[in-house]
């Protein structure tokens, strides 16, 4: 490897002139430390200073650069008014004006009688034009830029000065070996790395700024290839360092749970099971996603999986992100269990004392065969026999640090199975969860009706009402869920009981209340009334908005659906339509609707696809806050876009899966630059692999 050339980027910023603690730190707020993080900072927008009028013709709001003489100087009054310097061209005078300006500044750099170049934003009240503190003041033949690259700043962070500080990073930027097939370069018409950085942060016009521009692909390739290779390159590692075993099961205890399924599994689902089985009964390690809509019925599929994890003589821990959600899998799945015959419990944050340490000791004797819980399966004292797979639920809600803790928890090295219901587009499938191989199951279980979705103004709440009164008067249960407002749960909550009491008060005493700041364990008594059928209406902040299932409810209002992410409204329309009965999901708004939020409800009203839903959120928003991820920082791209830059992605992976078939060290010339690639966009993970191998 020649890291060397990198040597001059990977320098602090403050190797740069001028640069000092403080404008080291304001830089590492936008940019980041290194040289490197610099030139990535690319510009947002563009200022054109090729406007040159004759001063009379000037237009006010615009940049103006002009050849003036300076007339006069005209000293304030008082220290509050500003200083005014005359300028005139052949055509017409301008007064610049400086407030807190220093006369010597200005004596040196408008002496009267002299020429200038002055560029900036121009004003005119009353025909009298005037240029408020000039960008540039330039005697003539002095260089003065035409065009500027505009950057995101910070305050306190002056663009002069960060544009200064970026052409100095870009300075040290030397040519690189290419990284790229010779081949695929030339049919994409794309510069050399060092020549595409520099363009970039030379726009001249907006089209300059947008993804397209054959530089900023360019550089977005280079990113999403590191992308994917660091990926497969980490995964390769832990599939060697990390063996798995080989957990081998007739299918004895499947069959037993099978038999005792009022249901039959659907093709999508036995697909998924026996690409589950394939993989544990490898010697290699399984990292694999099940990605499935609500009410795709991922459970059951995991389940079976750990009955084969039990029959192969070890352990099973299913864990979910919520108190309600595991033991809503422990209440489904104990007949289940019971009649396999394996021994399940259950471990939340509300097991304590001495049932906790009873609980405790089986499990390190291997009494119980499989556990279920909550992070609380992460504490130290929670110790298995021997646990051979892991299944998470809902992995959205689960950090990276916490699936890596979790691999570490069995003494040999555990399969995991992670389940999400938020499915993912392809495209970000591979950047967040490269590491992983995918099953999908597709569709939902027989027997579901659609759901009819619709979409309504508040102004007809009346009606939604009136339409409740009649469907719990049959029987019905519904839910009714709470606008989500930004930043203030208390906001939410008094929305939400306000709601509560209206409608208990028109529709009854069957109507109750769960939100986000009750005790547990008040919660889940609300929510068990509900499943009984003692509450009828459900009033809800977005709690319900994870997994709960109770397939008699069959109505889901959403009160200002406007408020609410696609996947969000996705996940709670997937409350309803879980039995036979026929389900409606009411979405009300309150008008003015914004274009983004009218795409999404009619998105909504026109499918009930996940997938297709979770293309279209993509699009509608970014990438990081469709999976929730933004901290871990997973998917924070810093030239690629991925609405943009999709193909990309694909094209990228394609070639990363190719290089590493023919050169899996990354030995060849190629390979070395690709290394360079690597280091360049902090793959360190990836790189430490190589070194090792
Ligand atoms: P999710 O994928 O959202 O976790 P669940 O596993 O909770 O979905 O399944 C939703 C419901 O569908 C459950 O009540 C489950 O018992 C039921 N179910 C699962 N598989 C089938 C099937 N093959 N046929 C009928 N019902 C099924
Ligand atoms: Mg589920």
């Amino acid at each position: 490897m020649r890291p060397s050339i990198l040597f001059p980027l990977f320098a602090d910023t403050r190797s740069l002139p001028g640069v000092g603690p403080r404008l080291e730190k304001l830089i590492s707020q936008v940019a980041g430390t290194r040289l490197k993080d610099l030139i990535f900072h690319l510009p947002t927008g563009v200022i054109d200073r090729s406007y040159r009028p004759k001063l009379i013709a000037a237009e006010a709001g615009r940049i103006v650069t002009a050849s003036v003489n300076v007339l006069d100087h005209l000293p304030p009054r008082d220290k509050r008014q500003p200083f005014k310097v005359r300028c005139s061209d052949d055509t017409a005078t301008i007064e610049l004006v400086f407030f807190h300006a220093h006369q010597d500044w200005l004596n040196k750099s408008l002496p009267v009688g002299s020429q200038r170049v002055i560029s900036g934003k121009v004003e005119r009240f009353n025909n009298r034009l005037s240029m408020p503190h000039p960008d540039f003041i330039a005697a003539p033949g002095e260089e003065m830029p035409l065009h500027e690259p505009v950057y995101a700043l910070t305050e306190g962070l002056s663009g002069k000065v960060l544009s200064k500080a970026i052409r100095g990073a870009l300075e040290k930027v030397s040519p690189l070996p290419e990284w790229l097939d010779p081949a695929y370069q030339k049919k994409m018409k794309w510069p050399a790395f060092h020549e595409a950085i520099k363009a970039a942060h030379s726009p001249v016009k907006e089209a300059d700024l947008a993804p397209e521009t054959p530089e900023r692909q360019r550089l977005a390739y280079d990113e999403l290839l590191s992308n994917q290779l660091a990926l497969m390159l980490v995964r390769k590692q832990m599939r060697e360092v990390n063996k798995g075993r080989v957990l081998k099961a007739e299918g004895r205890l499947k069959a037993k749970a099978l038999a005792a399924l009022h249901f039959t599994l659907t093709e999508a689902q036995q697909q998924a099971i026996a690409e589950i089985e394939a993989d544990m009964a490898s010697p290699q390690r399984m990292l694999r996603l099940l990605q499935g809509d609500v009410g795709a019925g991922k459970t059951v599929v995991a389940f079976m999986a750990l009955l084969d994890a039990v029959e192969a003589g070890t352990q099973g821990a299913l864990m979910a992100p919520t108190e309600i959600l595991s033991r809503q899998h422990m209440a489904g799945l104990e007949k289940l269990a019971e009649a396999s015959g394996v021994k399940m419990a259950l471990l939340t944050g509300r097991e304590k004392g001495a049932p906790r340490a009873a609980l405790l000791k089986a499990l390190a004797e291997g009494e119980i065969d499989i556990l279920i819980g909550t992070h609380a399966l992460f504490s130290d004292d929670v110790v298995f026999k021997d646990l051979g797979l892991v299944v998470v639920d809902e992995q959205h809600r689960f950090g990276v640090h916490q699936r890596m803790t979790l691999q570490g928890k069995g003494e040999h090295v555990t399969d995991v199975l992670v389940m999400t219901a938020t499915p993912i587009p392809r495209t970000l499938a591979l950047t967040a969860y490269g590491d992983m191989e995918v099953s999908r199951l597709f569709g939902r279980p027989p027997g579901r009706q659609p759901i009819e979705t619709r979409v309504l103004p508040v102004s007809r709440l009346e009606d939604v009402v009136e339409h409740l009164r009649k469907a719990l008067a049959a029987g019905t249960r519904a839910y009714w869920v709470c606008p989500l407002v930004e930043e203030s749960e208390k906001i939410d909550l008094a929305a939400a009981e306000d709601r509560a009491r209206e409608l208990s008060a028109t529709l009854g005493p069957k109507v109750g209340l769960v939100h986000g700041k009750m005790k547990a364990a008040e919660r889940d008594a609300a929510m068990a009334k509900f499943k009984a059928g003692e509450l009828q209406l459900l009033v809800a902040t977005t709690v319900i908005e994870v997994g709960v299932d109770v397939p008699e409810a069959t109505i889901m209002v959403v009160e200002h659906a406007e408020r609410f992410g696609l996947a969000q409204l996705h996940q709670l329309r997937g409350r309803v339509g879980r039995g036979s009965g026929k389900s409606s999901c009411l979405l009300v708004y309150a008008p003015p609707l914004g274009e983004t939020a009218k795409a999404r409800l009619s998105t909504l009203r026109d499918t009930d696809d996940g997938f297709v839903i979770a293309e279209e959120d993509l699009k509608l928003r970014g990438p990081g806050e469709l999976l929730g991820t933004r901290q871990s920082g997973q998917l924070e791209f810093r030239l690629a876009d991925i609405s943009a830059h999709g193909e990309l992605l694909a094209c990228a992976r394609d070639d990363a899966a190719l290089i590493l078939s023919r050169d899996p060290d990354l030995k060849s010339d190629r390979g070395v630059a690709l290394r360079v690639l690597l280091y360049l966009f902090g793959q360190d993970e990836a790189v430490k692999y190589l070194r090792a191998g």
